[in-house]
């Protein structure tokens, strides 16, 4: 049989080469352990469920499955392998997924698979690469000169004079660029990396007279910033006296956009998914010092107010998190900006005000992290948080005063898109200014009707697909004695579906002939999608030997209904065409045979046949 990807694979030669090593890679890596560093995973049966990364949703239906190193979403169909996951998860290619499995799993793969270089989609992903090398040998240059005897002195100093220990330095990769114009540029240069590549990583800057470049980082302690699987995307550098400005950043580049990272996530998933809850404070300096109090389920947001990206991310491994805000008004207008977004995203946000002024950087080190603790512990909700300091203007003697803070507070109230949430708000408003409830509500619905609301899309719901052809091949999955009649009676090439027919092929027909080598995340998406679907979706009746045998023996019989179907219209056009040409014996030779068909057919039995996920 002609291996319907067998084009593909000889044509995409990234993937051949990977071949050989994905099935050592998927072998090293559990789907579980990989799924968990991103999502709080539950155990619930044979399965692990968690809340769908890849589609917004209240109740889990995202499972994961260890038995068949698949996860599965029933809420929006995506499904995949650990690979697959991985790719949709970090938005990487199929090489780049398995070189990011074989570095966790500390496998190496062939020279060649690193180096490959193509047209398109390959040329950018030659890029993405070259743009992560070029930082990953930075990290390693910065933190050199960080720990060179005479060189790193001063920088190391203002380390310890902050109170940050050698073992958090060590844990960030924390790094010191010198004042030379193009101290990095030349080592970069040196390593074999063009001048255009280093500008393009936004680690040099041209010279105005077009003579060269230089270096956009100097004299700065330099902290890298990664994407939630730990590999370097970006500079943040910070000057060690009273210069300006203070922070200067990498600029956006091909793997480093602004507002779409949680500086510090790679390392605090884990502790956030532990505590349950993750602490989101502003800047790098507030982060490292609660990482090294201890804290260290902390993310910094690093100049931005809080995205709709970044929210997501968050949601992904808590459903709760305390926003750590300077008391001064810029600190409260960040948060009011994003307002809107954080009590439509489902976590449940609470508000820790330091006193005096302070960030939690200078707080930890004056009055300790038991102190911090307690902060922690008087969080307040968001929304209180935000009505008192609305509220908190106004005269609330008088009618006049009690109306305009009402005023004032509605449009706030109005943003909560959850009804019960909004009355819960709006009971607190009216106790806070004496007023009623019942006026407060009667306004506030008013303002939410008038208002134009963002409609949420519906899930994707997985098209219709061929039961029959569905049932057969879920059989066959499930089942090893179904699948050897399933392979016996049928022929791929007579199930109507394509992405089924694929499946069949890779999944039924494939480890007979040994295709099962074939990653599943190298398989069109769509085919990912229904295979993992039948995967997860287990049988109701399973346990019954008997009721699998009828369920078979049904779709066989329905199956071979159809195919005789589609025999006896072919038969009558062939019948027609004949009689259209006067072909009398042609006529009677296809009649025979049509009856012949009719006769055989069989009853068809029906059978009761759910597929439910248990
Ligand atoms: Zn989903």
């Amino acid at each position: 049989m002609v291996c319907p990807w067998a084009e593909r694979h000889e044509k995409d030669e990234r993937t051949v080469i990977a071949e050989e090593a994905v099935s050592r890679v998927l072998a090293g890596t559990d789907i579980v352990q990989l799924i968990g560093r991103y999502l709080p995973l539950k155990p619930a049966g044979r399965y692990f469920k968690a809340l769908c990364p890849f589609h917004n949703e209240k109740t889990p239906s995202f499972t994961v499955n260890p038995e068949r190193q698949i996860f599965h979403c029933f809420g929006c169909g995506e499904g995949g392998d650990a690979i697959g996951f991985l790719m949709k998860q970090e938005h990487v290619s199929f090489p780049e997924a398995i070189r990011s499995l074989a570095d966790r799993a500390g496998i190496s793969l062939p020279a060649r698979s690193r180096t490959h270089a193509g047209s398109g989609t390959g040329q950018n992903e030659h890029a993405r690469h070259g743009l992560l090398e070029i930082h990953r040998v930075a990290t390693e240059f910065f933190r050199q000169q960080l720990q060179h005897q005479t060189v790193g002195a001063t920088a190391r100093a203002y380390l310890r004079s902050r109170g940050i220990p050698d073992t958090v330095v060590e844990q960030f990769g924390l790094g010191y660029a010198t004042a030379s114009w193009d101290g990095l540029l030349r080592h970069l240069l040196r390593r074999g990396f063009s001048k255009q590549q280093v500008e393009e990583a936004g680690l040099a800057l041209p010279r105005k007279d077009g003579s060269g470049a230089y270096d956009r980082f100097r004299n700065r302690l330099m902290i890298p910033i990664c994407d939630s699987a730990g590999q370097v995307i970006a500079f943040g550098g910070r000057v060690m006296d009273d210069s300006a400005p203070k922070y200067l950043n990498s600029p956006e580049t091909a793997i480093y956009k602004k507002g779409a990272h949680l500086f510090g996530l790679h390392l605090a998933a884990s502790a956030i998914r532990d505590r349950g809850s993750a602490v989101v404070v502003e800047g790098y300096f507030d982060l490292i010092a609660l990482h090294a109090s201890g804290v260290q389920h902390t993310v910094a947001v690093l100049g931005t107010a809080l995205t709709a990206q970044q929210i997501t991310l968050l949601h992904r491994h808590t459903t709760r998190a305390f926003l750590v805000f300077d008391p001064d008004p810029a600190g409260i207008a960040a948060a009011r900006r994003c307002v809107e977004s954080l009590l439509n995203s489902g976590l449940d946000w609470r508000v820790i005000l330091l006193p005096d002024g302070e960030d939690p950087d200078r707080f930890l080190r004056e009055r300790g992290p038991s102190a911090f603790a307690e902060a922690l512990a008087h969080s307040k909700d968001l929304m209180e948080f935000l009505l008192d300091r609305k509220v908190s203007g106004f005269d609330l003697t008088s009618p006049e005063g009690q109306a305009e803070a009402v005023n004032a507070v509605l449009p706030l109230l109005g943003a909560v898109g959850n009804e019960v949430t909004r009355q819960r708000y709006a009971d607190k408003l009216a106790r806070r200014v004496s007023l009623s409830n019942d006026a407060i509500v009667r306004e506030l619905n008013r303002q939410v009707r008038g208002r134009k609301r963002d409609t949420i899309p519906l899930t994707l719901q997985p098209r219709g697909l061929p039961s029959i052809e569905w049932k057969l091949i879920h059989l066959a999955l499930h089942h090893p004695g179904a699948a050897d009649r399933v392979r016996k009676s049928v022929r791929a090439e007579e199930l109507e579906d394509r992405s089924l027919r694929r499946i069949f092929q890779y999944a039924v027909v494939g480890p007979e002939t040994g295709r099962g080598a074939t990653p599943l995340a190298a398989i069109e998406p769509e085919a990912q999608r229904i295979l993992t679907q039948l995967l997860a979706t287990d049988l109701a009746e399973y346990d019954e030997e008997e009721t699998i045998e009828r369920a078979l023996s049904d779709c066989l019989a329905r199956l071979t209904a159809r195919r005789e179907r589609k025999k006896g219209e072919e038969l009558r056009r062939q019948m027609e065409a004949a009689e259209r040409a006067g072909d009398h014996a042609m006529v009677a030779h296809l009649q025979a045979e049509f009856l012949a068909l009719n006769r055989n057919r069989p009853p068809l039995a029906s059978t009761q046949y759910h597929g439910t996920m248990k």
